[in-house]
Parts: structure tokens; sequence; C-alpha cells
């Protein structure tokens, strides 16, 4: 029940933060003892989910157990993603403004911000166009992805994942923030990489001694 919880709050983040409209993005959460991950049901008004009513799917064999409701269209994604990414807990999958246009124009958001060295460690790359048949979204993923929790996704959107619903969230909440705050530079000059070595300082503090 607790990760439902988790992931219901994730879900209902999604409109709060100004990461989705209507229903372009969802939230999913893994139990890696019971291999179940817990996932948006398909079309639901973010306002009407509960912890009950998200769908919960056995992720070896990709089964929905005790759920009339369908789950997330983008459910093949999120499976592929806890089947191959060792960890996983949380993924999180949205359409945000900033960070879509990148993704529009095929770009990655450059490491120009310490804020991208904290949280990120690396730029935000961005994979190539796929269609979201099968497994192809979740094999871009894997192919192109770096040390960073997000992707963008080329001419589509962002995936996000971590150790919790919560920390994927972050990741997303955190992918949009500096898309924009680098769009915005970008209207007045051209952003400037911090040298790796540079970025490299800041990602360790940031994960092995900031906070509580
Ligand atoms: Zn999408």
């Amino acid at each position: 029940m607790e990760l439902r919880k988790e992931v219901c709050k994730a879900n209902k983040l999604l409109p709060e933060t100004g990461l989705v409209t209507m229903h372009s993005g969802n939230a999913s959460g893994y139990d890696p003892e019971s291999q179940m991950l817990v996932i948006k049901p398909s079309g639901m008004d973010y306002d009407k989910i509960t912890p009950e009513s998200l769908v919960q799917v056995h992720v070896p064999t990709g089964e929905i157990l005790g759920s009339s409701l369908r789950p997330s269209v983008d459910l093949p994604h999120h499976l592929f993603l806890y089947r191959n990414i060792p960890g996983l807990k949380g993924i999180i999958h949205t359409h945000s403004n900033y960070a879509t246009a990148f993704a529009a124009v095929g770009k990655s958001v450059p490491l120009v911000l310490t804020a991208i060295a904290d949280e990120f460690g690396a730029e935000i790359p961005c994979a190539p166009y796929v269609d979201n048949e099968g497994e192809h979204i979740g094999e871009a993923i894997l192919k192109y992805r770096n040390r960073s929790p997000a992707i963008l996704m080329g001419n589509h959107g962002v995936f996000a994942w971590g150790d919790s619903p919560k920390s994927a969230l972050k990741a997303a909440v955190m992918t949009e923030d500096v898309a924009k705050t680098v769009w915005l530079a970008m209207q007045i000059g051209s952003p400037k990489p911090i040298p790796a070595e540079e970025a490299e300082k800041w990602y360790d503090r940031y994960h092995n001694r900031y906070g509580q």
C-alpha cells in the first residue's frame, strides 16, 4: 500500500508541478521484493487517481493483476526499464514544455549550470526519434542514456527515473527547470560549458556530502 500511495502522489504532482497537461504523462513505482510495479491507469484524470485505482503489473511476465482498469499505454517502456536497469524503483514520463522543446530539435540539455552538474552529472542526452512500438523506446533509452537520471526522447518528451517514485519525480522536475533556464540563456547568448573536472566536483559534493 505504501508504494501505491507514493505512486499516486507522484502522479498527482505531475499536473501540480506543471509538467503535464490533460493526460500526457505518467508515473510508476516498483517493488523489487514482490517484482510488482504499480502505474497510472490509462486516460484517467489526475484528480480521480487513488492509490487503489493504480494498476498492478508483475514485471517479469507483464501480467496485470487484480485490476479491471487498463494501464497507461506507456506500460511497455516502464516494464522494459525496470527489467533492464538495476536499482530502479520509480519512473516518470512527461512532455514538459521546455525539455520537450529541446527534444523537438534533437538537442541535449548541455552541462552549462551547476544545477545540471549537481543533479545529472552530465548533459541530459537526447535520443533520436523512435516510434512507440514494442521495445523501441526502452532500447533507445538504454543505448543513449548516460549517468543522468533522465533522457529526452527525440520529437517526444522526457523519461526520468530514480530509486523511488519521489526521486524520479525530482529528476523530471529538475529536467524541466534546467531546460527552461538553458532555453532562457540561449536567448541572450551562448551558454558556456562547465569543464568535466569542475562538473565532477559539484556532482560528488551533491551526491556524497549534501543533505541530512
Ligand atoms: Zn509520451
